[in-house]
């Protein structure tokens, strides 16, 4: 992927240097802002790195503006961990679902809320299950900055135990329901062609994955991390981990449905 890459007039991406199995290519941050406002509002700035401060002040001088918010999709250090440092360097206020995330002169933002910022609107969407916090954010456009809640590539972790399964199925259903015209993902390109069908694959492929998890439970395997073994066999060892948070929200989802139980030794079993 392109260190920077120019979506749509209002909306530039600039790509962190921190690329990993979790995080793909690296954390893409977003400035969104009218051309000739002067003004722009940074989305997730990622990780406190000097190499992507200096990326995104060069992307901020080229659009001859000053940033005036920093907005945080969610909590997670790969997203959020310039938010205060970088919103005190450009003297912006950091806004987020939670307080300790926007920090002191910080904003803790709404449902539903509508942003007014360097020129453009942008739309509070609440997508909790990844994480509790998640927030997405909808342009004009149509276009939707969807954080962790949708990758360019793969699928996202329901994380365990602050993610939710049954929220993050609704939180899909949402963005679907906005009829985006894009995707702008955390990690991973863009989706520009028929977001509507990647909404629809992910929401299948949580449903096949609670399928298969049953299907093992049936055939006896009795723990996480054989249930892992069974489900993601396919997929690189080094995911495991994630895996298993996944597999855990899932089961917590089959729990509260009282379709598995789990034992006083920790195995888990059909109900
Ligand atoms: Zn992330």
């Amino acid at each position: 992927m392109p260190v920077v890459a120019q979506l749509e007039p209002q909306v530039t991406r600039v790509l962190a240097p921190n690329p990993s199995g979790m995080t793909l290519d690296g954390t893409n941050t977003y400035l969104v802002g009218e051309p000739g406002s002067g003004q722009a509002v940074l989305v997730d700035p990622g990780p406190d790195d000097a190499a992507h401060l200096a990326a995104v002040e060069r992307e901020l001088a080229a659009r001859d503006a000053r940033c005036v918010a920093v907005l945080v999709t969610h909590h997670h250090g790969d997203h959020a961990e310039a938010a205060q440092p970088w919103g005190a360097r450009f003297g912006a206020p950091v806004a987020a679902a939670r307080g300790d995330v926007a920090g002191p002169g910080g904003r803790v933002l709404e449902a539903g809320e509508r942003l007014a910022l360097a020129g453009a609107t942008l739309d509070v969407v609440p997508t909790p299950g990844h994480t509790a916090d998640h927030l997405a954010f909808r342009l004009d456009s149509g276009a939707v900055l969807v954080g962790d809640h949708v990758l360019g590539r793969g699928t996202s972790v329901v994380t365990h135990p602050e993610g939710d399964v049954v929220a993050y199925l609704e939180s899909l259903r949402r963005v679907h329901d906005l009829g985006p015209s894009a995707l702008y993902c955390g990690h991973g390109p863009e989706l520009t062609e028929d977001p509507a069908a990647v909404l629809d694959f992910y929401l299948a492929h949580r449903a096949c994955r609670e399928a298969q998890l049953t299907a093992a439970l049936a055939a006896g395997a009795g723990t996480v991390d054989e249930l892992v073994a069974q489900v993601y066999a396919a997929v690189p060892r080094s995911l495991w981990p994630a895996a298993a948070q996944s597999t855990r929200a899932t089961l917590a989802k089959l729990a509260a449905e009282g379709r598995v139980r789990f034992g006083d030794d920790g195995a888990v079993r059909p109900a």
